[in-house]
């Protein structure tokens, strides 16, 4: 059991405001936040000058993911490490698909084993659909008791689903309380375009993007919305990446469908003129990196509320293995990129220090919007008696240049090297137990908690978000 500890003079960012005081915790929870009276046996805490804010909520990550040959540099250790480095104190990570013709629990479960031994943080894990047939329909029920609430499917790759199975997936688990998140992309225009581009030897990284374009999300989304609408069952796309995108969710929610949004910080920063460098290569991820003007579009969806998380979609496939693997063929090389440790300080220097983000907004999209989606709020995601000490103390006024040096994602490059971000964590705090302090890691493997995630609940963040718009 932890001490308890009283931070004292931070500026903390609840529900109820932005406001100076101090938060109490009590062994693993938060006992007060605000005005806390003399507290003789607490550890004391000074965040003058910092900001106090609820533990961030990665619900997209691929910390341990292997595809064949291929395995992300990080794994589970390392990459919760580098996570609570950034602030983020909570990961929901999505498995890659299993041995052919497995089970829906088969993932999961394999995944808390690996979790259990080798997480510094709490985490929960998504199902990921691979096929569907009677008995994987059967299992969505018992998968959702047990915790994992939520699964993919993918509308592109070797394991996609067509309409009518998507159809299905939906009406069980609407009925179950699962909610299924969407990887929306066009697999038919895309292996067309890639053909195309291969017959002619247009075999350059550029032209991963170029056969991945815009209307190739915006067309599957399309279609994801209109089953949504005939089921009635919430959808939640990952990684959205385009205005175009944007535009059809909004019309979807206008529409009174129950889509949810999530997008991460490389479509906010970055746009395919990366893939035209010496080291575009870097940059191949799906989807892909889009034209300029797409990230200040994605940038207006998370202030009106049209988007409601930022995850990061953290696949830390190093640039040697890249280099490796693509042989000059850019369908070859392995896609992601690593970024769980600087989610936070990215949406903090470019979002809130650069007048897109309030603070409070910056809250909602990293933390308090993830955990109410995926079955852990108030335990995650807030400041307020009762729920998890999971606390940064957030240092505005801390730089730092970004590179693989300075940050602890085991990863030989990152999407954002080079770039100077202001506001970092100066320590971070899992269930009232310091993890991060004075440059130095101080969790323990193994002491992360696997999060039992409530069903989903209908009302969560569908239409625009609360906090959207006004601020
Ligand atoms: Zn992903």
């Amino acid at each position: 059991m932890s001490t308890k500890k009283h931070i004292k003079n931070g500026t903390l960012v609840t529900p109820e405001g932005i406001f100076s005081g101090d938060v109490l915790t009590d062994g693993s929870t938060i006992a007060a936040v605000g005005e806390v009276g003399p507290e003789s046996t607490a550890e004391v805490i000074d965040a003058t000058g910092c900001y106090v804010l609820p533990g961030g909520v990665d619900v997209h990550t691929h910390l341990n993911l292997k595809l064949g040959d291929r395995q992300v540099s990080d794994g589970f250790y390392a990459g919760c490490v580098a996570a609570a480095w950034g602030g983020t104190t909570t990961i929901i990570d999505h498995p890659e698909a299993g041995p052919a013709g497995c089970n829906l629990h088969h993932q999961p479960e394999y995944y808390r084993g690996l979790l259990e031994k080798e997480s510094v943080i709490d985490y929960g894990i998504h199902g990921v659909f691979q096929h569907v047939d009677e008995a994987i329909l059967a299992e969505i029920p018992s998968l959702v008791q047990q915790g994992y609430s939520s699964a993919k499917v993918y509308m592109t790759y070797g394991n996609m689903l067509v309409p009518g199975e998507v159809q299905r997936v939906l009406e069980a688990m609407k009925n179950a309380g699962g909610l299924a998140a969407f990887h929306a992309e066009d697999d038919a225009e895309i292996s067309r375009l890639r053909a195309e581009f291969a017959e002619n030897g247009h075999l350059a990284p550029i032209y991963h993007a170029k056969s991945r374009p815009d209307y190739t999300e915006a067309d599957s989304i399309k279609i994801i919305a209109d089953l949504a609408a005939k089921t009635g069952a919430t959808v939640y796309i990952v990684h959205l990446s385009t205005g175009k995108g944007l535009d059809v969710i909004r019309e979807a929610k206008k529409s009174g469908v129950k889509i949810i949004a999530e997008t991460c910080p490389q479509y906010l920063l970055l746009d395919d003129s990366c893939y035209e460098k010496t080291d575009g290569l870097k940059y191949i991820m799906a989807p892909p990196l889009r034209e300029k003007g797409n990230g200040e579009a994605l940038w207006a969806g998370l202030a009106d509320g049209s988007i409601s998380v930022v995850a990061t979609d953290h696949c830390s496939f190093s640039y040697a293995d890249k280099k490796k693997f693509w042989q000059g063929d850019f369908r070859k090389a392995p896609g992601g990129s690593p970024s769980v440790e600087t989610r936070l300080p990215l949406l903090f220097s470019e979002g809130v220090l650069k007048g897109r983000l309030s603070l409070q907004r910056f809250v909602d999209l990293v933390s308090a919007n993830p955990a109410k989606i995926m079955g852990i709020y108030p335990q995650k995601g807030v400041l307020q008696p009762g729920a998890d000490a999971d606390l940064i103390i957030w240092d505005p006024a801390a730089e730092k240049i970004i590179s693989p040096e300075s940050l602890h994602q085991l990863c030989d490059y990152g999407p954002f090297d080079g770039m100077n971000v202001k506001g970092w964590p100066r320590k971070t705090m899992l269930r009232g137990t310091i993890i991060v302090e004075n440059d130095r890691f101080i969790g323990k493997k193994g002491s992360g908690q696997f999060l039992q995630r409530a069903p989903f609940k209908d009302e969560t963040l569908c239409s625009s978000d609360h906090h959207g718009g006004k601020r």
